[in-house]
């Protein structure tokens, strides 16, 4: 296969048959003193979910007290490796962005009635997701 073939080749597997493949940005995490800095702004953006509600799922796995600022700058009280943090993150994700039905990334968090429900565009499914206290 020539050069510009396989070249072409890759970018059409890259470009896939539903648009942009999803790759949120991983967030900055860094510690200060006892508390632990996230910067979400642009993963929040990415995901299309508010950095308040990443923020609180944060705060209820890692059950430790914190704030989001202006800025989009999550504190959270204690000392949490990068790599846990990420983790959590990752099962965010999964859990409030990834449609259930069918993987895709392309969904919208509503409220109906009281209930957080996940709306997935590709597919149109509706379910409910758990409440974070
Ligand atoms: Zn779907």
């Amino acid at each position: 296969m020539e050069y510009d073939e396989m070249l072409e080749k890759v970018l059409k597997e890259k470009k896939g048959g539903k648009g942009e493949r999803f790759m949120p940005p991983e967030p900055d995490v860094g510690q200060v003193g006892q508390k632990t800095v996230i910067n979400a702004e642009e993963l929040a953006k990415y995901i299309n979910r508010p950095v308040v509600h990443i923020a609180k799922y944060l705060m209820h796995e890692l059950t430790a007290p914190g704030q989001v600022d202006e800025s989009g700058k999550i504190t959270i009280g204690g000392r949490f490796s990068r790599r846990i943090v990420l983790e959590k993150i990752n099962n965010y994700i999964k859990e409030y962005v990834i449609c259930k039905q069918d993987g895709s990334p392309d969904t919208q968090m509503l409220k109906i009635d009281n209930n957080t429900v996940i709306k997935c565009l590709a597919c149109g499914a509706e379910y409910p997701v758990g409440r974070i206290k």
